[in-house]
C-alpha cells in the first residue's frame, strides 16, 4: 500500500512540475508578445506622424526580398504578414478600437479599410464589411488546417491580412477578419493630399 502511495506521490510531483513549467512558458510567451506590441505601437506612432494617405487609381505591386521584409517589419509582423501567421484573438491593437479613420497596410501604407465599415464581430479580431476599394485587397483560396477559406492580402505588397467569410452583416454580408498587426491606424483628420472615399 505504501509503495502504491509513493508511486502516486511521484506521479503527482511529475504532474506538478509539468504544470509549473507550462505556466512559466506561457507567461514568458505573453511577455514576449506584450513587448512586441509595445515596440510595434512605438514604431507605428513614429511612422503614422509621417503618413500621407494616398488612394492610387491603379495598384503598382511592391516587391522586396525576404531579408528586406524581415528588416522592415520586425519579427512578429513578418511572421503574420509574410508567413501568413495569425495573432491571438483579443490581443491585437484594433479589435476593440473605435476611432474614426483609416486602417492602412502596415507594410506599405495602402489604405485598406475604413472605420465606417468596421463592426464588432465578437471574434477578437478587427472586422470590416468591405475594403476601401475592391482592388486594394486581393484574395486567394486557402486550404490549410483542413479548412477551405478565402485568404486576403494587400494588393500592393502581398502582405497577409487575414480571411474573408460570408457571415458578415449588411450591406455586403461579408466579414473581413484581419490581424491588427497587419494594419496601422491613421485618424481621419490626418488625411492629406488625395481625397479618398
Ligand atoms: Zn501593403
Amino acid at each position: 500500500m505504501s509503495e502504491m502511495h509513493a508511486f502516486r506521490d511521484a506521479w503527482s510531483w511529475v504532474a506538478l512540475c509539468v504544470l509549473l513549467s507550462l505556466g512559466i512558458a506561457s507567461c514568458q510567451q505573453r511577455r514576449v508578445e506584450h513587448a512586441t506590441y509595445e515596440m510595434v505601437q512605438t514604431m507605428d506612432r513614429d511612422h503614422t506622424k509621417k503618413d500621407v494617405l494616398e488612394f492610387p487609381d491603379t495598384v503598382e505591386p511592391i516587391q522586396k526580398s525576404e531579408e528586406e521584409w524581415k528588416e522592415l517589419l520586425g519579427e512578429f509582423r513578418y511572421y503574420v504578414m509574410r508567413r501568413k501567421g495569425t495573432e491571438r484573438a483579443f490581443t491585437g491593437q484594433y479589435w476593440n478600437h473605435h476611432a474614426d479613420g483609416w486602417y492602412v497596410c502596415a507594410a506599405c501604407g495602402l489604405p485598406l479599410f475604413s472605420s465606417v465599415d468596421k463592426f464588432d464581430s465578437g471574434t477578437g479580431w478587427p472586422s470590416f464589411t468591405r475594403p476601401v476599394r475592391e482592388d486594394y485587397v486581393g484574395t486567394e483560396r486557402d486550404t490549410s488546417y483542413g479548412m477551405v477559406r478565402t485568404e486576403i492580402h494587400c494588393a500592393r505588397c502581398g502582405g497577409h491580412l487575414g480571411h474573408v467569410f460570408e457571415d458578415g452583416p449588411p450591406p455586403t454580408g461579408l466579414r473581413y477578419c484581419v490581424n491588427s498587426i497587419s494594419l496601422r491606424f491613421v485618424p481621419r483628420e490626418r488625411r492629406q493630399k488625395k481625397q479618398g472615399p
